[in-house]
């Protein structure tokens, strides 16, 4: 058996009941197995097994009061899991189907996706099975004072670096950060995706979403193909989803569709981005309000995104949310290229049909990498108290994204898969972690 089978063998006897952290490592793992035929050296030193068991991982209870007077307990989580080549760092995601398997998967991917970045950065995720929405401002405070009293001793800006995901967006952080603050009587950047007044970054709002485009749009160059006049498919509405949508716009593409947990739209004359940032961002409201602002747009329960015709599709909302039976669909109507702005939001089966049939798939880790590359570089502005401007990091971002394609495609060739950029990114993320593990001993 080689070594690849019986790490994997191993990983999924050791973690019982966590399919989405065997899916991320298995992906991962299957596209090694030539790095792995070509450095024996990983293998005596045990890379496989230490780079699948996170460093920690830690559970706590939150317990905080709502609004009626009433005690409510949730779960939190630090996954911090790996930072040979720096800092842990990676999003926490409120949300009530967050467990440790998913953590771990998404702590995983986040090893492989800092590293791509090429900034100093290790991996980690955590986050809570609590549900903000529906919540008024106050109880979310309270429960964001409640998690931080935990996790204050277990973060720090030399140590492990939060973030937003889920769930989690610039409300949340201003609590947290709040909290950080006062427990630890210091003022410092221990979390990024802050407000501009206290240490944020211009362009972080923008970046993830952003940075999709920059990805899509170098891998389409690369391919002798432009993105002007083509026609998007993106789900979500959240963070990711609209500023992919506002970048797509900008480079002369049209966005016509969007959704969100409930529903989805369909506007065939082009996504109302106002619309939907005043639905989202304003009101925290539903895609179902969409056709009040356009009356000619179609909501429909449910999901089915991925039936509508496209040059050009980007999952934006969450982990296996395209499905093989999306991805048949998508290449049935003329699909070529499918980037990932969440989380593992393809199915294995959807990724491998999608990959046989000549779609050019840019893979999460690498595709998504914008906006973690931005909450680097809100560390970096933080730690020399000084601020770019909102252009200088946008222009650092585009240049992040457009190295982060060079790189995994010259991977990808440089072990005979080319134009499989899933395996590129895999193999580019896994060289630089395992070398600097080598390097740091048997730790
Ligand atoms: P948000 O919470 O801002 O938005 C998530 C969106 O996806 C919401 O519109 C949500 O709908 C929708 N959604 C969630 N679950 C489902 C589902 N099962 N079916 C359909 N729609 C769903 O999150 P982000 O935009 O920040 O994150 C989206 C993805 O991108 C996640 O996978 C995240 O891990 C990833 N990501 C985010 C980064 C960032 O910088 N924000 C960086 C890198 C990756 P509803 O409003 O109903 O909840």
């Amino acid at each position: 058996m080689s070594y690849v089978s019986e790490t994997l063998e191993t990983v999924l006897q050791k973690n019982p009941g966590e399919p989405e952290f065997h899916q991320a490592v298995t992906e991962v793992l299957q596209s090694l197995e030539p790095v792995l035929e070509k450095h024996p050296e990983y293998e005596q030193a045990g890379i496989l097994e230490r780079i699948t068991e996170p460093d920690r991982a830690i559970r706590f209870r939150v317990t905080w009061v709502d609004d009626a007077g009433r005690v409510q307990v949730n779960r939190g989580y630090r996954v911090q899991f790996n930072n040979a080549i720096g800092p842990y760092k990676g999003g926490l995601r409120f949300r009530p189907s967050v467990n440790f398997g998913i953590l771990k998967f998404l702590g995983f991917e986040q090893v492989f996706k800092n590293s791509l970045t090429g900034l100093p950065i290790g991996g980690g995720k955590g986050g809570s099975d609590f549900d903000p929405k529906g919540k008024s401002d106050r109880e979310v405070m309270a429960f964001c004072q409640s998690f931080m009293t935990e996790l204050y001793r277990h973060i720090g800006p030399d140590t492990d670096v939060p973030a937003g995901d889920i769930g989690v967006g610039g409300r949340e952080i201003g609590y947290l950060f709040g909290q950080y603050k006062r427990l630890r009587n210091e003022f410092s950047g221990v979390l990024t995706g802050k407000g501009l007044p206290y240490g944020g970054s211009l362009a972080r709002t923008q970046a993830t979403g952003y940075g999709l485009l920059y990805f899509t749009d170098a891998l389409l160059k690369a391919n002798e193909k432009s993105i002007a006049g083509k026609t998007v498919d993106i789900s979500g509405a959240g963070n990711v989803a609209i500023y992919a949508a506002e970048k797509a716009i900008a480079l002369g593409a049209k966005p016509v569709t969007m959704s969100d947990s409930t529903g989805w739209v369909h506007d065939a004359d082009g996504i109302d981005l106002k619309a939907v940032k005043e639905i989202k961002e304003i009101r925290r409201g539903r895609m179902s309000e969409y056709i009040k602002y356009r009356p000619n747009a179609e909501y429909h329960e449910g999901r089915g995104v991925w039936t509508i015709p496209c040059d050009i599709a980007l999952p934006c909302a969450t982990q296996n949310e395209l499905h093989l039976e999306d991805a048949e669909a998508l290449v049935k109507n003329g699909c070529t290229v499918v980037c990932e702005g969440a989380n593992m939001p393809s199915t294995l089966e959807a990724t491998q049909y999608l990959q046989k049939n000549g779609i050019l798939f840019g893979p999460a880790k690498a595709a998504n990498a914008g906006g973690v590359a931005t909450s680097a570089l809100e560390m970096s502005q933080n730690s020399m108290r000084y601020s770019w401007t909102f252009e200088e990091v946008d222009q650092k971002l585009k240049g992040i994204m457009e190295n982060i394609f060079a790189n995994i495609d010259e991977a990808a060739k440089e072990y005979g898969k080319p134009r499989n950029y899933v395996s590129g990114a895999n193999i580019a993320g896994f060289i630089k972690v395992a070398n600097a593990m080598l390097a740091q001993g048997a730790v």
